[in-house]
């Protein structure tokens, strides 16, 4: 997943377009690739799932009809319980079996009220999002002056400038797994300065003056300040007033607060395997999201393709050797109770798990599918990858898994997949107001319902277990 670093110019943005696009034109003119003879007796049913899923919008509208029905569904929320019972139900209306739910006691936090504002120079709200976790102000909320790091080695080299000040983290976004640890780690590291509070650039590349949410993290012990995200285009303009050496003056005010914890629950479906049902084929995403926007691409999409490529294997008629087990965890976002809770409650089984695949990385074009695993499986992965030609999808690239199936798999020692879209277009949205439905084209889900179908099937049904 290689992204751009700084800020590109039009000029190299352009050149990039375009050899994406030759890439992709190159790609669909390439031959197919050698036939797989031991695929052979599942190319029928490979052709008729992709053939179903492709037919109509049916998961896009069930991804809609989640968003719209019961809209953001953070840990310990009415919206996530009634999603959950929503899911159940309808998983059982699909014809799928053993539908339960598997309880999880989930931590609550509550946003509350919040705002942020310049007050001197001239006063200017801020777009902000208190970060998940996070502590409340003072009633009267805190007033400072601001100081402006683009890193952790910044701040310890200015450490002593910090003290009574709101630290704002301005890093560029780079990619996410360099750059989110401004956000989890801003607030810990600012207060150990004697800061009164943190702002972090909102972790994502520049969108419409959006702020990103997410956890942060304060560690065991040491002092705990309020932390936010603000927009990229507020965090700038506090850089370039500060540069020309003006003062900035920020209030901060924020009401978050933990309640006590919350009963919540994993959905659980399945199609039971013809011959060998103890041997499990694991599929799913996280059916939690964070309580902005309406959490379609992170992960509502993710609960509803891979919910799709059983509700498909139904719809068909289609019984696998192994069991097919479609996962909705819960709490993947603050606090992975539901992926934890599961590898707890099915550790004596946890070696029956043969295969884990999880979406949770959007479905966004150009996708693709990551796999992890020993060489023996990857080599059968990719052949049956070569069922997916049709989708545009054969190739396998590495790292697979997710974190709602990893304590699990990592339990059985199973080989994991992952959905992975688009990084780009994921993380513009993610854990924003914007993360919703429009932002999710029909043709995507369907496609990615279709491959995890194909996926899932063939490992379900071949006669031997995929190697670890
Ligand atoms: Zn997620």
């Amino acid at each position: 997943m290689a992204s751009l670093r700084r800020k590109p110019s039009p000029r190299l943005l352009a050149l990039l377009v375009g050899l994406v696009l030759l890439a992709a034109s190159t790609a669909a003119q390439t031959p197919t690739q050698p036939r797989v003879h031991w695929l052979d007796p599942y190319r029928e049913t490979a052709a008729r799932l992709i053939k179903t899923a492709t037919a109509d919008d049916f998961a896009w509208r069930r991804l809609a009809e989640l968003t719209d029905t019961h809209g953001n569904r953070l840990s310990g929320s009415e919206n996530l319980t009634r999603a959950i019972a929503w899911a159940a139900d309808t998983m059982r209306k699909d014809g799928l079996e053993n539908v339960r739910l598997e309880p999880v006691m989930v931590p609550k936090w509550v946003r509350g009220r919040e705002s942020a504002e310049i007050v001197d120079p001239p006063r200017h709200p801020l777009a902000i999002l208190g970060l998940g976790g996070s502590v409340a102000t003072p009633p009267n909320g805190v007033e400072g002056d601001v100081l402006v790091v683009n890193s952790f080695d910044e701040l310890r080299s200015r450490g002593a400038e910090a003290k009574g000040k709101i630290v704002l983290f301005n890093a560029p976004f780079t990619t996410y797994s360099d750059t989110v640890t401004y956000r989890t780690g801003s607030a810990r590291a600012a207060a150990q300065y004697g800061a009164v509070a943190s702002l972090v650039r909102a972790v994502g590349p520049i969108g419409l003056r959006t702020p990103h949410t997410g956890s942060v993290n304060y560690g065991q012990s040491g002092p705990q300040i309020p932390a936010a995200s603000i927009s990229v285009e507020d965090a700038d303009r506090i850089a370039r007033l500060l540069a020309r050496g003006q003062r900035v003056r920020v209030r901060l005010f924020m009401e978050g607060r933990f309640e006590p914890d919350a009963e919540s629950a994993n959905v659980v479906g399945e199609i039971r395997g013809r011959e060998r049902p103890e041997e499990i084929v694991l599929i799913g995403g996280h059916l939690d999201s964070w309580d902005v926007g309406t959490g379609a691409s992170d992960d509502g999409v993710g609960c509803i393709v891979t919910w799709e490529a059983a509700r498909l294997m139904t719809s068909l008629g289609i019984r696998p050797r192994r069991t097919v087990r479609v996962v909705l965890f819960t709490n993947e976002e603050n606090g992975l109770r539901g992926a934890n809770v599961y590898a707890e409650r099915h550790a004596a089984h946890a070696s029956n798990h043969v295969f884990a695949l999880e979406s949770d990385s959007g479905v966004f074009e150009p996708a693709s599918l990551g796999f992890t695993g020993s060489p023996a499986a990857r080599n059968m992965v990719r052949e049956i990858g070569t069922l997916l030609a049709p989708l545009g999808l054969s190739e396998i690239v590495s790292g697979g898994g997710g974190a709602d199936v990893g304590p699990i798999a990592q339990a059985g020692n199973a080989p994991t997949m992952a959905y992975l879209g688009n990084p780009g277009r994921y993380f513009a949205i993610h854990h924003t107001p914007a993360d919703t439905v429009e932002r999710i084209a029909a043709e995507e889900v369907s496609k990615a319902a279709a491959a995890i179908a194909v996926m899932t099937y063939v490992i379900a049904e071949m006669p031997e277990r995929l190697p670890r």
